[in-house]
């Protein structure tokens, strides 16, 4: 296990495991993921060994204390891509027309886009008031994991809503929102699942 040690205005490092233990047949087993662009997923084990406290900390600050820095920067992206999808899709909506008008001219359409916009809004300034608490260095866990959770099922709400309108064009990968709905996905399962962040919230009522 590899850290690189942080200047005060670094980011938040990664851990990287630099293939300890992994046998051969392991090696040759690889998992293509759903989204978020090309990555190998490989099974990893590891035997008989142990990671030294320093080799996974640095003075003054452990791993714990970094991960809501992770879940911040996962809810913050959230509140981002929610704001992109909900732009393509009113730009959608006003050139397709369907049944001699454009989709925004159906009822349906402006009341559902009213409400994501509401959501979009919500959603900034949640990722606002995080970023707010990152700068001033009270960033706390609990409040870095409710982001996280709520953020990222906003995000997969607002864009199954959006990927809506477009119709078929909506699953196809050449449209930016089908892509977009198949990224989401994972923001509720990686930096810790979503699950995991409630129980975390849960610990500081
Ligand atoms: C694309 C991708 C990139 C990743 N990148 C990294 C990375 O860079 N670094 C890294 O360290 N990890 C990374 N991960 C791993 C990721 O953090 C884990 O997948 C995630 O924390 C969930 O752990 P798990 O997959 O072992 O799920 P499990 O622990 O097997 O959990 C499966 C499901 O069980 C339920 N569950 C589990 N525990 C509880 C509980 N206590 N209470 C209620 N329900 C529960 C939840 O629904 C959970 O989603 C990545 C994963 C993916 C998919």
């Amino acid at each position: 296990m590899t850290t690189d040690t942080p200047s005060a205005f670094d980011p938040p490092s990664m851990i990287n495991l630099v293939g300890v233990g992994m046998t051969r047949d392991a090696a040759r087993q690889v998992y293509e993921q759903a989204g978020i662009g090309p990555g190998d997923i490989q099974v990893c084990e590891l035997h008989d060994c142990f990671a030294q406290n320093e080799l996974i900390t640095y003075e003054g600050l452990g791993l714990m204390k970094e991960l809501p820095y992770e879940r911040a920067m996962i809810a913050i992206g959230a509140a981002a891509t929610m704001h992109r999808a909900y732009e393509l899709t009113v730009e959608y909506v006003r050139e397709r027309k369907v049944f001699g008008k454009p989709i925004v001219d159906f009822q349906n359409t402006r009341f559902t886009l009213a409400e994501i916009k509401a959501t979009v809004l919500a959603s900034r300034l949640f990722a606002d008031y995080i970023v707010q608490k990152w700068i001033d260095g009270s960033l706390d866990s609990a409040t870095a994991a409710m982001g996280k959770v709520w953020l990222t099922d906003r995000q997969c709400e607002v864009i199954d809503r959006c990927l809506q309108f477009f119709g078929g064009f909506g699953y196809m990968m050449e449209y930016p929102i089908a892509r977009m709905y198949v990224d989401a996905r994972v923001q509720r399962i990686y930096g810790g699942s979503n699950e995991i962040q409630k129980e975390l919230v849960g610990r500081d009522l």
